[in-house]
């Protein structure tokens, strides 16, 4: 897509600090890093989010994100990893390509308030509805 920031990556038109490339996928450092060694896998071919990627292009990045948290986790030692990916507005995808974070913590680096969320019981009736609902979609 002309005016996408990571098709531009792709291309070579941006540059980028590569970590991994094969013919389906690139990974590379995220500019504004959450934490350290905070990095991005998208696919080759633009997609927007979960909804538009091929079941291919999903699996490749995936495939390709095992990879990278082996190396992330051998060359940074980190204690954990959140493993994110934003579709749409509402939920503050910025870059409208397909990507998925991998987001390192170091033991001297804070908790990741995006994955401190508060665990309250929830509506059993309400949940088992909605879980059917979904059940009865999937194709
Ligand atoms: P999201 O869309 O999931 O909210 O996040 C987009 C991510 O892309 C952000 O973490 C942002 O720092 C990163 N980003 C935006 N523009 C560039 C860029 O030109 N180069 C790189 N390496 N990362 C970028
Ligand atoms: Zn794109």
């Amino acid at each position: 897509m002309a005016d996408c920031i990571f098709c531009k990556i792709v291309k070579g038109e941006i540059p980028c600090f590569k970590v991994y490339e094969d013919g389906k996928v690139l990974a590379f450092a995220d500019i504004n890093p959450i934490n350290h060694g905070h990095t991005l896998i998208i696919p080759k071919v633009h997609a927007e989010n979960i909804w538009e990627i091929s079941d291919t292009d999903l699996a490749a990045i995936h495939k390709a994100s095992k990879k990278i948290a082996m190396a992330i986790q051998s060359s940074l030692g980190p204690e954990g990893m959140a493993c994110l990916q934003l579709n749409g507005r509402p939920v503050n995808q910025i870059v409208m390509h397909y990507h998925l974070h991998l987001i390192p913590k170091a033991a001297n680096e804070p908790d990741l308030t995006m994955t401190a969320w508060e665990l309250k019981p929830g509506d059993m009736p309400l949940i088992e509805k909605t879980a059917k609902k979904i059940a009865e979609a999937i194709s």
